[in-house]
């Protein structure tokens, strides 16, 4: 998959995916970054992308014309259907779903805007979706381009190794993921729960799902609703199978 990101600060996208994850997933050519500098576009003889906003009001805004034509020429080597996506506060709000969702193209184009934002007529022109990462504001679409390419990113089949694995993370599968441990068994007096020493993987499972539901239920009571209302006879199967449990003083603490 290939992100072209048109941004005035191209080194920030070079950077936020020059370590880890993204930068093993790049070498394997799995994941491919372009960061277009719009201001290579202008036309503005002093090389100008911003200007005051009509009608009045503090800060500048990113003109249209240095915007449009970065995104032609970007757009014209790749498939009419390509998405264009405007990182703005304005956007529906990023999920896991969304990510899902745009993992399955080939090219995304994401455009970063800074100061006031963007001309309205460009994005009219040339802007397909429009995403936000969060009810609040930023200097510049940058971090919400990094935000997304790292999410996007980990759901493309090989991306993840071993360390870590996108099937069992929050939000995947509508629960919060359960508790996690590794070594050593104690630490500061604080023994993992027997049961994942157990090597039952049956009852493990069981007691992650437990621990999922507890978990979105007390953290994220919107989610469990959403979950509840799908799942529900798989959740009263559960609570007999721990009232089971409970009778027979086997209850997972
Ligand atoms: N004046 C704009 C408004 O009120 O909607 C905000 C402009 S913001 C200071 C500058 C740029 O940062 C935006 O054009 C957008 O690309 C990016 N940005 C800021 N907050 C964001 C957010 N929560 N999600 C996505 N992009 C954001």
């Amino acid at each position: 998959m290939v992100f072209h990101v048109l941004t005035l600060f191209p080194e920030m996208i070079a950077e936020g995916v020059s370590n880890s994850i993204m930068a093993r997933a790049r070498a394997a050519g799995l994941v491919d970054v372009k960061a277009v500098n719009i201001r290579d576009y202008t036309l503005e003889k002093h090389g100008r992308v911003d200007d005051y906003t009509y009608g009045g009001g503090a800060g500048l805004l990113m003109a249209a014309q240095p915007v449009y034509d970065a995104h032609c020429a970007v757009k014209a080597a790749l498939p009419e259907n390509t998405r264009t996506v405007y990182l703005t506060p304005q956007g529906r709000t990023f999920t896991q779903e969304i990510a899902a969702e745009l993992a399955k193209e080939e090219n995304l184009i994401l455009l970063c805007g800074h100061y006031e934002g963007i001309d309205e007529r460009a994005l009219e022109e040339i802007v397909t979706d429009e995403i936000s990462i969060g009810d609040y504001v930023l200097t510049g679409g940058e971090l919400p381009a990094l935000v997304l390419i790292d999410a996007v990113s980990r759901l493309i089949p090989g991306v993840l190794h071993n360390e870590s694995s996108a099937e069992t993370d929050s939000f995947q599968d509508g629960l919060l993921e359960y508790p996690q441990y590794t070594r050593p068994e104690v630490w500061r007096g604080k023994a993992v729960p027997p049961i994942l020493l157990s090597g039952d993987h049956a009852r493990v499972d069981e007691w992650r799902l437990l621990k999922s539901l507890e978990r979105t239920a007390k953290r994220r009571p919107d989610l469990y609703a959403q979950y509840a209302a799908l799942h529900q006879k798989e959740l009263d199967k559960m609570e007999k199978r721990r009232k089971k449990r409970e009778a027979r003083g086997q209850d997972y603490p």
